[in-house]
């Protein structure tokens, strides 16, 4: 394809993504795929075809065959896991990263690469009120950022042990804390980065907050101490996975401090509220820590993959990563950061264009009255939720994501369970909402997150009828069924599985 040809074709997507935008906006289509696996695959040629196509046969195929194998999280009643937002703007970005084919291996390999992350991680440092200690990069995401975190944990704890046995030489096992409620990415960084399942504490949650508990951390510590354990890392969630709980910062900062633990603070999610001065106190304390991950590809609206990664001694990061090939030297080595010294990948993407158009373009007052939008929104269901007989708000709402559960007299542990899942697997099907449900205090309750760009509050106020419709609806149909001598509540539906071809 040459460039002239470039033009048209570009011409001809960029307006159906714009189509595809209004309709998804519009909510028209169910919002979860209906799509059984393999279906997608069975759409596609075997092989590949011999004959080429144009861009109109791909944007037919866009149609026929992707978007109904899309779950629209674009789609203004997407309640599901967390906003996945991929605002216009930063698309913008991301075509001009793609189009202008940069590559970030180097400093001298794409200078504008290196330089515009610096000083949009730098302004979006500014925004969120952090103090001018703490410098930026970016990550694809939190997962990966929480692994580079306990990599230079690591390398602290153990005296830089990669430049001579490695962790197998390391004689007291290296510890890692994270609450109980901490997302799965937090162990599995642990994992990868050589610290043991054994050295791994999911620390007691406090039974109303589902936040950390500061001194189950504390006598968690203490006990490894006196085995002879070295507690290398704690990290801090704010705006937990399943209930957005906010760890105390500043008391698990004093912990970590006293111990010489490194402390990460994964803030994936609820980042976004730094944005917003009257939300920062969830963020008390964050000075203190060692690192700090916050993804705009969540709630501020980022297209993915854009994963903050701030940390307060970019020395140590490096002195962990950088590796100095002889291919890559060049005289601007010793002045200029080198990004590939910051994580793991050597090639990096252009990614700042996305924050530097979504920024330039919609202007942060314009994301900050969204980010409140969604927050009231959230208020308005949590109260109309507690003051619905039969209803529970099942935990603090310090953000935008509002649990509830329906309990229906008579029903409770596995039958409520059952229930739970049933009547949210019926709002899925039905395809004019999508919630996801997850365990909290050992029981099933349904995440309402609300904070998809185009929804407004028309839209939570409809998805707060249908959820009692449905809930009711699946509730007496229990009731007849468990008289009836079955099983009671109907299990979530398994997908069918059928093979591609
Ligand atoms: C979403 C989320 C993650 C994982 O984020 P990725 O960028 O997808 O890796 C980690 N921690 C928290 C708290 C999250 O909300």
């Amino acid at each position: 394809m040459n460039p002239e040809e470039f033009r048209t074709a570009a011409h001809e997507l960029v307006d159906w993504i714009a189509d595809y935008r209004l309709r998804a906006e519009g909510g028209g289509f169910p919002v979860r795929s209906r799509l059984a696996p393999g279906d997608v695959a069975a759409l596609l040629p075997d092989r590949l075809p011999e004959d080429t196509t144009t861009i109109s046969g791909l944007v037919a195929d866009l149609e026929r065959i992707v978007v109904p194998g899309l779950t629209h999280t674009q789609h203004p009643s997407n309640f599901a896991w967390f906003p996945a937002n991929a605002s216009l703007a930063s698309v913008l970005g991301d075509f001009a990263s793609s189009g202008l084919g940069a590559i970030g291996l180097s400093w001298q390999s794409a200078p504008a690469l290196t330089e515009v992350e610096q000083v949009v991680l730098d302004w979006l440092r500014q925004l969120s009120g952090l103090s001018d200690a703490w410098r930026g990069t970016i990550h694809d995401t939190a997962s990966t950022a929480c692994l580079v975190a306990l990599l230079v944990a690591r390398e602290r704890a153990s005296g830089l042990s990669k430049e001579g046995g490695g962790l197998q030489s390391s004689v007291a096992p290296l510890v890692v804390y994270a609450s109980a409620e901490a997302h799965s990415s937090v162990a599995k960084a642990a994992l990868l980065a050589g610290f043991g399942r054994k050295n791994l504490r999911l620390v007691a949650l406090d039974p109303t907050s589902y936040a950390m508990d500061v001194s189950a951390l504390e006598s968690a510590i203490r006990q490894d101490l006196s085995r002879g354990r070295v507690p290398a890392a704690v990290v801090a969630t704010v705006g937990t996975t399943a209930s957005t709980a906010i760890d105390p910062i500043r008391d698990i900062a004093g912990v970590a401090r006293q111990h010489g633990s490194y402390l990460h603070v994964d803030a994936a999610m609820a980042g976004s509220a730094l944005l917003l001065p009257e939300y920062r106190h969830l963020f008390d304390g964050v000075e203190a820590a060692d690192s700090l991950t916050w993804n705009p590809h969540k709630w501020m609206g980022t297209v993915l993959d854009t994963s903050l990664f701030y940390v307060r001694d970019p020395a140590m990061l490096e002195q962990v990563m950088s590796t100095n090939p002889s291919y890559l030297a060049s005289s601007a080595d010793g002045t200029a950061v080198q990004y590939r010294d910051w994580g793991i990948p050597l090639g990096r993407r252009f990614r700042a264009l996305k924050l530097l158009f979504q920024l330039r373009l919609d202007g942060i007052e314009v994301i900050r009255e969204r980010l409140r939008r969604d927050l009231s929104n959230a208020n308005w269901l949590a109260a109309a939720v507690s003051s619905e007989p039969g209803w529970r708000v099942v935990a603090p709402v310090p953000l935008q994501t509002v649990c509830v559960r329906h309990e229906p007299t008579g029903l409770s542990g596995e039958e409520l369970d059952r229930h739970t899942l049933a009547w949210t697997e019926e709002v899925n099907t039905g395809g004019q909402a999508h919630l996801t449900t997850a365990i909290l205090g050992g029981r099933y309750m349904t995440r309402v997150s609300i904070g998809a760009e185009p929804t407004e509050r028309r839209h939570v106020e409809a998805l707060w009828r249908l959820m009692r419709a449905v809930a009711d609806r699946t509730a007496s149909g229990t009731r007849s069924s468990g008289r009836s001598g079955s099983s009671g509540g109907r299990a979530p539906r398994r997908a069918r599985s059928r093979r591609a071809r």
